[in-house]
């Protein structure tokens, strides 16, 4: 399967896209973008600075995949940073996935943390067995999604508002 991720490119916003929205996930791996990605990108980057300033984070490269993790004796964790926590759902499934592709590598982790420097608050996260199954099932579905030709149905939930693609939804 980790052969498949890495052939397929499944990134972890990929995992956070399915949990949000079937089609924004569609849309966004078909090259349609309306999004600043870079704006995001920096944005990210400045909190994720701002916010480890004391510690040191390291990086780790699966296929084009980057985990930021920090090494407590002999255990990984897992690190992400994100600015709200409207989508936490999708943001707990991608640091879930973040582990799941290091202990595919052999690595000991089971534990990830997600930050929210701007409200101050981190949420723990804790792995199971059966998230292993539950993300081999997203990962089967991720793949469909992104090899089928027909794009997925507008789902209409409140925060379409605030999706990059709102216009080209609902316009
Ligand atoms: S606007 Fe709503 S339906 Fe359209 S891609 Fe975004 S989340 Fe999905």
């Amino acid at each position: 399967m980790l052969d498949d991720i890495i052939e397929t490119h499944i990134t972890g916003t990929q995992i956070a896209y399915y949990i949000v929205c079937k089609r924004k996930l569609w849309l966004f791996t078909k090259g349609i973008s309306f999004e600043n990605l870079s704006d995001l990108v920096e944005i990210g980057k400045v909190i994720s600075e701002a916010s480890f300033s004391e510690e040191k984070l390291k990086e780790i490269d699966i296929g084009n995949i980057k985990i930021d993790f920090l090494k407590l004796k002999d255990e990984i964790v897992v690190h992400e940073t994100k600015k709200s926590r409207k989508l936490e759902e999708a943001h707990i499934w991608q640091v879930k996935y973040y582990i799941y592709c290091l202990r595919k590598k052999g690595i000991n982790c089971k534990k990830g943390i997600l930050h929210y420097p701007k409200l101050m608050k981190t949420l723990e996260i804790q792995y199971s067995s059966e998230d292993e199954d539950i993300i081999n099932k997203f990962l089967k579905e991720i793949v469909e999604i992104k090899r089928s030709e027909r794009v997925p149905e507008v789902i209409n939930k409140p925060y379409c508002k605030k999706c990059a693609y709102y216009e080209f939804c609902f316009v």
